[in-house]
């Protein structure tokens, strides 16, 4: 069974929590402070582990000088040469004895403690590399029990043979070690609570930054086609987000523009298809219920029949322009002479004229070559000199100019008249579709108010300008500025048509 449902209601959109913004930022913070977090542990490990082992080495160095001021060689023996009495002396006497070994050259243990041995006494190779060397030598040792000591060994002579000794003091690294380690088990053991808390202050942050878009977004799904002129209110940070909404309310004030077009041109059509139809419809019933002689009916047709014309040309007009402004009237522009053209015209209106009796001339400064679309700029002058012819009185004149317009690069087709004049307060609107200016000098003049929104599209898709120049009782005068098509310089002619 085939269903349909129509919904009214504007569905909420919903948004998949784990592709939401706020999530994946959150998702970003924890990353990143997580790498930041561990980088600076393992910085902070190593650079504890080298201060630490400094301060041991230090320490041990110091040992070592103390070591050669106490240590004699005398007739094959170690003697320790402390003030029995000083008790500073045997005191660091028995530091020194802590941790050390003392053999002769040929690797015979002469003195070592226990926590040496637990090291391991050195090989007779080691102690012969060591009697080699210009100094001390300081490396890492463990002991059996994996303590690690670091160990600094080098020779003593005796001081009546000069025979080399070898000495060897240590010191544990182990406090070292377990400060280190200590540390950095404690920061690991925080550390997952701190990429929680980052975590949680992500959220947080993240909820603030996409706040604005929130409410943006819902502002914006208030704004349906009824209420267009709704604008989202400017947040005043100047930032990325105000740069959008400016955008968004630019674009439903454009959007809001072309709805209102389209209400005003369906009020428009709709008004402007009553009155004839209206007329219509009276002259049939006229001619249903009182005419009576043949020739009562004829004249109720013939009537009705000029009303159907009017309507006739109302459609095609209406066809025509909405064809020109929804962009499906194609352009054919080639070169075109507004002289030559203009000549055309003004011949074809002579007749119009000299039956109003209207003074129709013509002053063609040419050539003025233009790229354009034939038709449509012939359409714009014949509009424009109608125009004139109806609305200038009989006796008064009417007259064409061509010629270059001010600036290089244009061309110029003025159209001017002493006719009725446009009151100032209608002139912004005679470009409006269906615009008519009502008063009792135009009364008597039929027109659809279409003319000059023809003119003022034929303008705009040829690039160039309108302007309107008019003194109520004197005249009018309209100038047309379009781009000129680059040519030849020609020597301008001066040509009147009566
Ligand atoms: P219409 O069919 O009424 O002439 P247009 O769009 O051609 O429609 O012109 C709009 C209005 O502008 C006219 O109704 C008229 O009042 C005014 N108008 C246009 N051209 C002239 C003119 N040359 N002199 C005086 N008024 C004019």
């Amino acid at each position: 069974m085939a269903r349909f449902t129509r919904v009214f209601a504007v569905p909420k959109p919903r948004v998949d929590f784990l592709r939401g913004m706020r999530f994946r930022l959150m998702v970003s913070f924890v990353i990143f402070f997580t790498i930041l977090l561990v980088v600076i542990g393992l910085v902070f490990h190593k650079t504890l582990q080298l201060e630490t082992e400094r301060d041991v080495r230090d320490a041990l160095d110091e040992e070592w000088f103390e070591a050669k001021g106490y240590l004699k060689i005398e007739k094959q023996r170690p003697v320790w040469v402390a003030d029995e009495t000083d008790p500073e002396d045997n005191f660091i006497v028995s530091r020194l004895k802590h941790i050390y070994l003392i053999t002769d050259a040929n690797g015979n243990a002469l003195q070592y403690d226990d926590t040496y041995e637990s090291i391991g006494l050195d090989s007779l190779d080691d102690i012969r590399r060591v009697l080699a060397l210009p100094g001390p030598e300081t490396r890492i040792r463990w002991s059996r029990d994996g303590t690690p000591y670091l160990v600094k060994a080098g020779k003593i002579l005796d001081e009546d043979s000069r025979q080399p000794y070898f000495l060897a003091i240590g010191r544990s690294l182990a406090p070292a070690r377990k400060t280190v380690s200590d540390f950095t088990r404690n920061y690991f053991y925080i550390l997952p609570a701190m990429i929680a808390l980052s975590g949680l202050l992500g959220w947080v942050l993240a909820g603030r930054a996409i706040q604005p878009v929130n409410s943006v977004a819902q502002a914006a799904q208030t704004i349906t086609g009824s209420n267009l002129s709704l604008q989202i209110p400017l947040r005043g940070a100047g930032d990325e987000l105000d740069r959008l909404i400016e955008s968004f309310n630019k674009m439903t004030a454009r959007l809001n523009q072309s709805f209102e077009q389209i209400r005003r041109f369906s009020t428009d059509v709709s008004h402007e298809l009553r009155t004839p139809l209206t007329a219509i419809r009276g002259q049939l019933e006229v001619a249903l219920f009182t005419a009576e002689t043949p020739d009562q009916y004829r004249e109720a047709m013939l009537n009705a029949l000029e009303d159907v014309e009017k309507l006739s040309s109302i459609v095609r007009a209406l066809l025509l322009l909405s064809q020109a402004e929804s962009g499906q009237l194609v352009l054919q522009k080639s070169p075109l002479d507004l002289a030559v053209l203009a000549r055309d015209v003004v011949d074809q209106f002579q007749i119009p004229a000299e039956e109003k009796d209207v003074l129709l001339t013509a002053d063609l400064d040419g050539p003025a070559v233009i790229s354009a679309d034939h038709t449509q700029i012939e359409r714009l002058l014949s509009n424009l000199l109608s125009n004139a012819i109806k609305y200038t009185p009989r006796g008064g004149s009417v007259r064409v100019r061509i010629g270059p317009g001010d600036g290089p690069g244009w061309a110029q087709i003025v159209v001017e008249d002493t006719g009725v004049g446009i009151p100032a307060e209608n002139l912004p609107h005679i470009f409006d579709r269906f615009y008519r200016v009502r008063n009792a000098q135009t009364e008597s003049v039929t027109g659809l108010g279409l003319g000059l929104s023809f003119v003022a599209w034929i303008v705009e898709v040829h690039g160039g300008r309108i302007d309107v120049a008019s003194t109520e009782g004197e005249g009018t005068r309209f100038t047309v500025l379009l781009p000129a098509e680059p040519s030849p310089v020609a020597a301008p002619e001066t040509q009147a048509v009566a």
